[in-house]
């Protein structure tokens, strides 16, 4: 495992006709199963189950969900053993199956019976032996470990981009910028509809937003939709860069930035950081949309 993921300068024609400097802080290298911000947001979470002397890990996500296979992998490297509640009814899909391949139970609920975590917790046995995890690893100690963004990084920035689900990356990210004193702007782009309560997911785990910007026009019709405008820009960018990027998260989070960049919303000059984010197996349920 990379435990320090590297920040890579990047060559695309629009940051060249824009004359900014883009890098890339290529998370998405840090572990192909426990991938990016999932690996950050697992860290503490691992080492306070360990503390506690737990040894089942338990977790809540969809059925393709990036973080309960990073869960899944996590817990077999380290030694536990992983449980995790899927929304809605059985199925199999590839990354349910690589799940199940690290040894991970799946118990499949209903969307009713999903929304009460604590209580499907509470009803598993031996909850005395098992740590639960929220889903995608929301909360204050997914947070902390995703400051640890900033702290890696080597060189200054003038703008910030990263892609928000729950917001606990972005949370991380900004107390990391603050904790550095560091000048930059934040960029948070929602990946889902009605993105505007990211900010207060944001200061309900202690971020300062005076230094932060909320994007809500990238979502592209909600979680996990897409329009054709955004399947061309990840193959364009995909064709132009050779870094692979997916649809759902690092997909729209770029088209922003690049949107922003069209728009001429950043210097001549600037210094821009675009946070690489990982989720790479999620595309194994995108690829239909690029068959042609
Ligand atoms: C889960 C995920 C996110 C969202 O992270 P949050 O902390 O929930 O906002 C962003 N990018 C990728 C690739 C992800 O898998």
């Amino acid at each position: 495992m990379l435990l320090f993921s590297p920040e890579q300068l990047l060559s695309h024609p629009l940051y060249q006709q824009k004359s900014v400097q883009v890098y890339m802080k290529r998370d998405d290298m840090i572990h192909p199963f426990i991938s990016g911000n999932k690996w950050r947001k697992l860290k503490y979470n691992l080492l306070k189950a360990s503390e506690l002397g737990r040894d089942t890990l338990i977790t809540f996500g969809g059925a393709w969900s990036n973080h309960i296979l990073a869960v899944a992998c996590a817990a077999a490297s380290g030694g536990f053993q992983s449980r995790a509640f899927i929304r809605g009814e059985e199925i199999s899909n590839p990354v349910l199956d690589m799940c199940r391949l690290f040894g991970m139970e799946l118990l499949f609920v209903s969307r009713e019976a999903y929304k009460d975590k604590d209580k499907l917790f509470s009803q598993l046995e031996e909850t005395d032996r098992s740590f639960m995890i929220d889903e995608g690893g929301a909360g204050m100690d997914g947070a902390r470990g995703c400051s640890e963004i900033i702290s890696e990084l080597e060189q200054q920035y003038d703008h910030i981009f990263v892609a928000a689900g729950t917001g606990t990356t972005a949370a991380g990210v900004a107390m990391g910028i603050a904790q550095q004193d560091r000048m930059n702007l934040l960029h948070v782009v929602p990946v889902l509809k009605g993105g505007a309560f990211i900010a207060d997911e944001m200061q309900q785990l202690g971020a300062d937003l005076q230094q932060c910007r909320l994007h809500l026009d990238y979502h592209f019709g909600g979680y996990a939709k897409v329009k054709p405008e955004l399947i061309q820009f990840v193959q364009g960018f995909v064709q132009q860069t050779g870094i692979m990027i997916e649809p759902t998260y690092t997909g729209k989070a770029l088209f922003a930035l690049h949107d922003l960049l069209e728009k001429d919303m950043f210097e001549k000059g600037s210094r821009i950081l675009f946070i690489h984010t990982g989720g790479l197996t999620g595309l194994l349920g995108q690829l239909k949309h690029f068959q042609d």
